[in-house]
């Protein structure tokens, strides 16, 4: 069964294998060659912690989507580096509606998810009602913090900020019960389903993760209402996640608010274009 939209909540523009670098368009390039291929309408694109020439930065990355409908931003939080957010800057992004909402990478940018700096951020994002995505669960390098990334830290925000909206993302991967508590509990709490491998899943791995899932959401009860569909490209490819997604054999109704209903109203996307794209290409 096919919904009737699909969005991809989670894509990076970044650079991963330095035997592959290219330049951030040609990656926009093959990022839509792939959406179209696969039948993906929109993608919503987070920048990195940091910038550097693997890692385009936030005034690249709108350069090249700002006002194209297949796309929203995401600006990741350069919070630990040298060359950290001006918070002033980002406000002005989001007021404009270029930026639509904000990432936290904790444990790779190293503090912990509920670190008392991150204040002015949440406030900015309760103001303009934009979302907070935050990295949770497993770290792709060696000198992340992994703690810091813990989703049962995801609660101390949650609470706090009861009028932020809140992205748990990757499930807090291996912390599946963890993430299923803090979601369970808070009703501003969402969760995309990306980044739960790296390139293709193995079968194994595919089983076990589709079976965590599967008790998270009888713990949960209605996954419909906070999960939501992403994969975490490139570092995962498109296709196989899109079949993990079909493994995991959601109702009809919830699958049409994980594919695109719950990012539609959280990351305000507008879908009339969209869907006229994908009427038009389903007319013969
Ligand atoms: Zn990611």
């Amino acid at each position: 069964m096919t919904p009737k939209l699909l969005i991809d909540t989670h894509v990076h523009l970044n650079n991963y294998h330095e035997s592959e670098r290219r330049p951030t368009a040609e990656n926009v390039q093959i990022l839509f060659s792939e959406m179209d291929a696969l039948g993906v309408d929109h993608a919503v694109v987070i920048t990195s912690y940091k910038v550097n020439q693997d890692r385009p930065s936030a005034e690249e990355v709108l350069d090249l989507l700002a006002g194209d409908p297949r796309a929203t931003i995401v600006e990741g939080l350069r919070w630990r580096g040298e060359e950290r957010t001006d918070l002033f800057t980002l406000e002005e992004r989001i007021q404009d509606g270029i930026v639509k909402g904000i990432k936290l990478y904790p444990g790779y940018d190293l503090y912990p998810i509920n670190d008392p700096s991150l204040e002015a951020v949440f406030r900015i994002a309760a103001k303009h009602d934009v979302p907070v995505m935050i990295h949770t669960g497993d770290t792709y390098s060696r000198t992340a913090k992994v703690r810091m990334a813990h989703p049962l830290l995801v609660d101390d925000v949650a609470v706090d900020h009861p009028d932020v909206k809140i992205v748990m993302c990757h499930l807090g991967n291996p912390w599946f019960q963890d993430a299923a508590e803090v979601l369970y509990k808070n009703d501003n709490v969402f969760a995309d389903i990306s980044g739960l491998t790296l390139g293709k899943f193995t079968y194994e791995f595919e089983r076990y993760v589709a079976m965590r899932l599967k008790e998270m959401i009888i713990y949960m009860g209605d996954p419909g209402k906070q999960l939501m569909y992403g994969s975490d490209w490139p570092l995962v490819e498109m296709g196989p996640y899109l079949r993990f997604l079909e493994e995991l054999e959601f109702a009809p109704e919830d699958l049409e608010h994980i594919a695109w209903q719950t990012a539609a109203a959280l990351f305000k996307i507008d879908t009339a274009p969209l869907l006229a794209r994908r009427a038009a290409r389903e007319t013969p």
